[in-house]
């Protein structure tokens, strides 16, 4: 059994709020949402962060930003959302599972970016 939470909710041996899945991706709701709507799109394949990743997953990555908006759309997000990815200790990376944060709602996000 993986130690990774994240691997551990691809394989269904942890629950979730699945947004989307396909042969590549998964989607899921945060289980924390920091905005009215937050999921986060995933590589089913471990990959623990941006800084690891490489050529090899070019193509996943690539489809990961490729859907985002498609379910932006279908979670409600019709005029906008913020895209996150948090890397290393210095990003507040808290799990070391490569995910991409979909967040909005009705109103603009705060925040410094
Ligand atoms: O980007 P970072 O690693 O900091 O965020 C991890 C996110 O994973 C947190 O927002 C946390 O709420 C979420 N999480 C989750 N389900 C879990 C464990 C963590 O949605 N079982």
């Amino acid at each position: 059994m993986s130690d990774c939470i994240f691997c551990r909710i691809v394989a269904g041996e942890l629950p979730c709020r699945k947004v989307y899945e396909d042969e590549d991706v998964y989607a899921f709701h945060d289980i924390r949402p920091a905005a009215p709507v937050h999921f986060m799109i995933i590589p089913k394949r471990h990959i623990a962060s941006l800084a690891e990743a490489g050529p090899a997953d070019a193509a996943v990555l690539g489809k990961i930003l490729a859907l985002a908006g498609r379910l932006a759309r279908e979670q409600g997000l019709e005029e906008g959302f913020r895209t996150i990815i948090n890397t290393g200790r210095i990003g507040c990376q808290e799990v070391y599972h490569l995910h991409v944060h979909i967040l909005g709602g009705p109103e603009p996000l705060g925040g410094m970016l």
